[in-house]
């Protein structure tokens, strides 16, 4: 499957926002969007003045490398937030944090979305009791995630947990850091959703 081979840091900068993709080192000084918030390259210094359509295109941009989606898989959600009823954006958004392996990363199981990504992938995650290696799976009210009894007592984990010990779970989902389970009470609202983000202008962008 395709991915980003550019840093990550260079999407924050690019960005100009923090989308926290790696881990520990963006909650310190260290952070590339820190110490230098300007966008990469040679003219990132200069101040430039973006269209609405370019204002609308980084935003949708922005998520979309934020949740770590592709392209065609980001429409594909779009459609699914137009089809649904109520707020068109909102849906979106109530989509993109239903992913398991965003969830997994909003139950403090990884340290950033695309390390939730990777384990999801790896096979380390149940769902139900069923080993589920999809990241874009998307979970619903009343499932369990849960590391795979064969993962629980690796270093890779308890390494995980000691990086994400204080990290507040959203209270659309419930963490037991003993038994490693999570559960989700509902789907994720608009309210839940911490990074600031303008989701009308995704809906404009689409709306062309
Ligand atoms: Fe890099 Fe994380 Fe800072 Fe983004 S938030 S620039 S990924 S350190």
């Amino acid at each position: 499957m395709a991915r980003y081979t550019e840093s990550v840091c260079r999407i924050c900068r690019r960005e100009g926002q923090k989308l926290f993709l790696k881990g520990d080192r963006c909650y310190t000084d260290k952070c590339a969007v820190s110490r230098r918030a300007y966008a990469p390259g040679q003219h990132g210094q200069g101040r430039r003045k973006l269209s609405e359509y370019g204002t609308q295109l980084r935003e949708k941009q922005k998520v979309r490398r934020a949740y770590g989606v592709l392209e065609g898989q980001f429409e594909h959600y779009f459609e699914m937030a137009n089809k649904k009823e109520g707020v068109t954006g909102e849906n979106l958004l109530t989509i993109l944090e239903s992913r398991l392996d965003n969830v997994v990363f909003r139950l403090g199981l990884a340290v950033s979305r695309p390390e939730a990504r990777q384990l999801v992938s790896h096979a380390h995650f149940t769902v139900n009791g069923k080993k589920i290696n999809i990241p874009s799976y998307l979970v619903k009210p009343g499932d369990v995630i849960a590391v795979k009894e064969k993962s629980r007592h690796s270093s890779k984990f308890e390494a995980i947990l000691a990086s994400t010990e204080s990290r507040v779970v959203p209270k659309w989902l419930d963490m037991n850091r003993d038994t490693l389970e999570g559960k989700v009470i509902a789907l994720a609202e608009r309210d839940d959703i911490d990074m600031p983000i303008e989701e009308h202008m995704i809906v404009e962008y689409y709306s062309k």
